[in-house]
């Protein structure tokens, strides 16, 4: 598997060898005063950072840190999951629809929105539904914390769930999805299993909850984790048409922690 562990190891074999060629007589050196060498130098850490910086944006990769995309099964069994509550208007109007449908969701939550808005997490549990830690600020410099701070965030929010439910989240959902070193190294030694989706919806970018819902059940496929979130218009009727179109799709919704065969939540 192609991993950062492993193309830091390439990387530098290659400036090894590139010195290495310098020692050897007889040979052109391969130095930093050459302008040749300066480009292949140049080129050869654009290719590393480069690499590097674009599969943080591809999680399912594994390549910075092991992700869970998807279940493995040939049952046409899916997960939903929510990101980015709790909303004190618009989750509870999500999970009427799940009760209606007898449809357990994961619930990915932001540590900073639970103020004011316990009731809706105490629900959440009641319910039946799973929690999951999406971290305490969501900033949009997230991805540039340090591992520490990137750690600290997810106590926090653990702490809070916590002292709420009795109930300490394993599921960590990256911030936009985003799994670079430092959010790999906040994850090491730690419960927390990083787990994104391979449907996305798009409901926060994508005003036509008709599309959005046949963009969904296209790509359908046993074992599909679906990328929600209760913050965004795309609940209450359109949540309600989108579980009727799974059912017909012939496939059932079940909890995240079921379709991965992992506890979500630790032992009180
Ligand atoms: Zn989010």
């Amino acid at each position: 598997m192609f991993t950062f562990r492993r193309l830091t190891l390439f990387f530098f074999i290659i400036l090894l060898c590139l010195n290495l060629w310098n020692v050897i007589p007889g040979k052109s050196a391969v130095s930093f005063v050459n302008i040749n060498a300066v480009l292949l130098y140049s080129l050869l850490f654009s290719c590393y950072f480069g690499c590097s910086f674009a599969m943080a944006f591809l999680p399912c990769s594994n390549f910075h840190h092991p992700v869970l995309c998807r279940g493995t099964t040939d049952e046409k069994s899916v997960s939903i999951t929510f990101d980015d509550g709790p909303d004190p208007v618009k989750t509870p109007l999500v999970l009427e629809i799940l009760r209606k449908h007898q449809v357990y969701a994961a619930f990915f939550v932001i540590g900073k929105k639970i103020a004011g808005n316990e009731w809706i997490v105490k629900r959440l549990i009641d319910d039946g539904h799973v929690i999951g830690n999406h971290s305490f600020s969501h900033s949009k410099w997230f991805d540039f914390f340090p591992a520490h701070k990137i750690r600290a965030e997810l106590l926090e929010t653990d702490h809070l769930l916590k002292n709420i439910t009795g109930k300490s989240p394993l599921f960590f959902r990256p911030p936009y999805g985003v799994v670079n070193p430092m959010v790999s190294n906040a994850l090491k030694h730690m419960p927390w299993k990083a787990v994104c989706w391979n449907i996305r919806s798009f409901d926060t970018l994508n005003n036509n909850p008709e599309k959005i819902k046949t963009k969904i059940i296209r790509k359908l496929k046993p074992g599909s984790i679906i990328l929600l979130h209760d913050d965004t218009l795309f609940t209450g009727n359109h949540l309600d048409e989108l579980l009727v179109a799974i059912r017909q799709a012939g496939y059932t919704v079940v909890p995240l922690d079921k379709l991965l065969n992992i506890p979500a939540h630790a032992q009180e």
